[in-house]
């Protein structure tokens, strides 16, 4: 009972991680004995993300894939399980962010935001679960937000996506629990990233955060390694279609 957290033997595929949370989560998992497949679109970015976390002694590949393009992921899903071996834990971490007013909200923008973010989602775990549901075993975290559930200005077809992954988490929890696989999602507040250097650099929005936040603070990404572990690791066989807030209070507060 002692290592049910432990990862060793196992493999995972953690989606846009050459930088940002997916990175770090590599990492942690990789510290937690697993062995991690780093996505990026970019061969080489891949690999030199990977090769940092070889040198550290973990065991790490990468694999260039656009988790918008269904045929490159067929492709590299079934060449890692052919030339590494069994995927067993899928991270669908890849996404992106675009502000602008509702009203004022590019097509393309909107359009882009969902290809990511929760087409993405879709159409890598289709293609990781055929794998999982024939070995009768599997986790795959989706990587939500608070967003899930709040909405907020400027943001709303981000919201609009997440508020999808959540609900992918539940319908694939529904149609694949009985093979064993369990599928959950970790929703992160806010932490500084890439992705949210705007919101860093402003300081009104950080008095606003630290007000708004039980924790009175801003989340840092080490802090969502922990979640990763529980969801991916033996220790969460039973926990199935849940998302965990990992988010200082945040969404219990009004
Ligand atoms: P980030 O630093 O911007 O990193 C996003 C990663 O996704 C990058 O590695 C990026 O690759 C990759 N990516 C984007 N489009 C892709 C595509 N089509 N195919 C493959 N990879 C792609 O963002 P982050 O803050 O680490 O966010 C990671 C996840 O956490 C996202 O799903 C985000 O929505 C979620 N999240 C973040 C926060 C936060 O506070 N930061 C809060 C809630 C949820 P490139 O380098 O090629 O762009």
């Amino acid at each position: 009972m002692k290592n049910m957290f432990d990862l060793s033997g196992k493999r995972a595929l953690i989606t846009g991680s050459a930088r940002g949370i997916g990175n770090l989560l590599a990492s942690g998992l990789a510290e937690y004995g697993a062995e991690v497949v780093l996505n990026d679109r970019c061969q080489q970015r891949a690999d030199e993300a990977a090769q940092i976390l070889t040198e550290k002694g973990y065991r790490a590949s990468g694999f260039a894939f656009d988790v918008t393009k269904s045929i490159e992921i067929k492709q590299a899903v079934a060449t890692i399980e052919e030339k590494l071996g069994a995927i067993d834990i899928l991270i669908n971490n890849a996404g992106i962010q675009r502000r602008y007013p509702f009203t004022e909200f590019p097509e393309e923008d909107w359009n882009k935001i969902i290809e990511v973010n929760q087409k993405g989602v879709f159409l890598v775990s289709q293609q990781v679960a055929k794998y999982m549901m024939m070995r009768r075993s599997g986790k795959i975290i989706n990587i939500c937000s608070m967003q899930s559930e709040l909405g907020r200005k400027t943001i709303t077809p981000y919201a609009a996506s997440k508020g999808a992954v959540k609900m992918l988490t539940r319908g694939m929890c529904v149609e694949l629990a009985e093979y064993n696989i369990q599928v959950n999602g970790i929703a992160p507040g806010y932490f500084a990233t890439d992705m949210t250097s705007a919101l860093v650099n402003d300081q009104e929005f950080t008095a606003w955060l630290c007000q708004r936040t039980p924790a009175a603070r801003w989340g840092e990404p080490e802090e969502l390694i922990g979640a990763a572990i529980y969801l991916a690791s033996s220790a969460s066989n039973f926990v199935n279609g849940h998302l965990l807030f990992v988010d200082g209070g945040m969404l219990a507060a009004v």
